[in-house]
């Protein structure tokens, strides 16, 4: 099977393209590292490129015709973006889906405590990490307080040249005998993720002093009382931006590329796009995809399908009929990360069928588990159409499953968008260390996904 790597096509002009995509991508995903970051990144994004709120539109009424762009912000961790087609919505849409929530550690509901005068933050963690790797390094507290009032107190903390920073032990190597013939599932453990906060003591007081200074400190600067984090959403993340990595620069290191990395590209292809669509485009960023796309805010809710009503009841074409026509009739590029062929594991790889750094946008025709279990698995008819505007388009693209059969898998959000019976397939970009605190892309293929975003909002037809 023919691919090839990428780098070896572009000319200078190209280059300037990927690379200037690639700072504004880092840009991103350095300021972004919450779902709730992601939205208000890409509210203002979107505003910029002169995209208008949907909920502005539904309060006033009025009529949104062909060429018009609309965006929605849902509960704050959602985020979609419209151009209203040619055709009616009844024709389908071409969508372009991904999430915007990444691997991390959350703040327990009541976490605060003092152990042997150093002050903590107990926590839970969030989809599937290994929990070895995310102590000794510097982390940042990114979230919302919500007081009793409603008022929300914004957090972010750790990622200023001057802020201080956060941090989980590890055990000293000296004392590690026993910690070290642990399985690495349990070479720190759930209960050990602790947050340490602070280490002075308030004086004059007895009872916890390392506590009721750190309180202290939340009340003075934040306005915030120890009750208050019972409605709390504060999450733990790497501290810093991300970087430039090797000496060639061709690659990024960084937090949270599973799963911006795909919700970036696809948001800029329907801002960057020119005209009036033949079918209504769409991206749609959503959360909660790492604990199943469950809750109010996951893809299983009805918050998408509910905005498409929303927007075909401003153009004129709501029916139940003809809503369950628009999504049966859609097509999709569900994108998520692929597990990049790493020459260190080589072993849980099938190398013919496994996506490598730098040859381009990967498309999973399924994901899954042992036998194709849980997986969307396209229909050919659909991979034969998106083979021919990737061709069409020149853009690099290779497929890929995840590992070697048998040896572990994953899920994304396409079977649960197919549920409608719309066409749609796993593609985005191969990704080493998947979920670890750093993770790694190329920018060659950063760039290849993005075309590959734009030939599709362009070309995908109904079939
Ligand atoms: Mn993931
Ligand atoms: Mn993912």
């Amino acid at each position: 099977m023919y691919r090839e790597n990428a780098w070896k096509k572009y000319d200078a002009e190209e280059l300037a393209k990927l690379n200037a995509f690639a700072e504004k991508y880092k840009d991103y995903i350095s300021t972004a590292k919450t779902e709730r970051e992601c939205v208000d990144e890409s509210v203002k994004l979107a505003e910029a490129a002169g995209f208008r709120n949907l909920d502005d539109c539904i309060r006033s009424g009025e009529a949104l015709k062909a060429g018009e762009r609309v965006y929605r912000n849902w509960m704050g961790k959602d985020f979609m973006l419209f151009i209203v087609g040619e055709k009616g919505l009844e024709a389908g849409m071409n969508i372009l889906g991904a999430h915007i929530d990444s691997p991390r550690i959350d703040v327990k509901q009541n976490p605060v405590y003092e152990e042997a005068d150093m002050a903590y933050l107990d926590t839970h963690y969030y989809g599937g990490i290994k929990k070895y790797q995310w102590v000794s390094i510097p982390l940042a507290i990114h979230g919302v307080v919500v007081k009793k009032d409603g008022t929300k107190v914004q957090i972010n903390i750790g990622e200023k040249d001057d802020d201080p920073v956060f941090y989980i032990s590890d055990l000293l190597i000296h004392l590690a005998q026993e910690q070290m013939g642990k399985t690495a599932a349990k070479v720190i453990e759930g209960e050990e993720l602790n947050l340490l906060v602070g280490s002075i003591p308030l004086a004059d007081e007895e009872k916890e002093p390392v506590k009721a200074n750190l309180l202290k400190i939340l009340s003075e600067e934040y306005g915030l009382e120890e009750q208050d984090f019972v409605s709390a959403e504060l999450e733990i993340v790497p501290a810093g931006k991300a970087r430039d990595l090797g000496f060639d620069r061709s690659m990024i290191m960084g937090y949270g590329h599973d799963d911006r990395v795909c919700a970036y590209p696809s948001m800029a292809a329907v801002l960057d796009y020119e005209g009036t669509p033949e079918y209504t485009l769409c991206a749609v960023l959503t959360d909660k995809e790492e604990i199943g796309s469950v809750g109010a805010t996951g893809m299983q809710s009805r918050y998408f399908e509910n905005t498409v009503a929303e927007l075909m009841a401003l153009t004129g074409t709501m029916t139940e009929l003809a809503l369950r026509r628009a999504m049966q009739n859609s097509r999709m590029l569900s994108s998520d990360v692929s597990a990049g062929f790493d020459p260190a594991f080589a072993g849980v790889f099938e190398k013919k069928n496994a996506a490598i750094l730098g040859n381009g946008v990967c498309f999973n025709k399924f994901t899954g588990r042992g036998g194709k279990s849980g997986s969307n698995d396209a229909n050919a008819e659909f991979v034969g159409q998106v083979r021919a505007i990737m061709d069409e388009a020149g853009v690099s693209f290779q497929t890929a499953e995840l590992g070697k059969v048998d040896v572990g898998g994953g899920g994304t959000i396409a079977y649960i968008c197919a549920n409608y019976g719309m066409n749609v397939i796993d593609a985005g970009v191969p990704v080493l260390s998947m979920h670890a605190p750093c993770e790694v892309i190329s920018k060659a293929d950063l760039w290849e996904e993005y075309k590959c975003y734009c030939a599709f909002l362009k070309g995908a037809k109904a079939l």
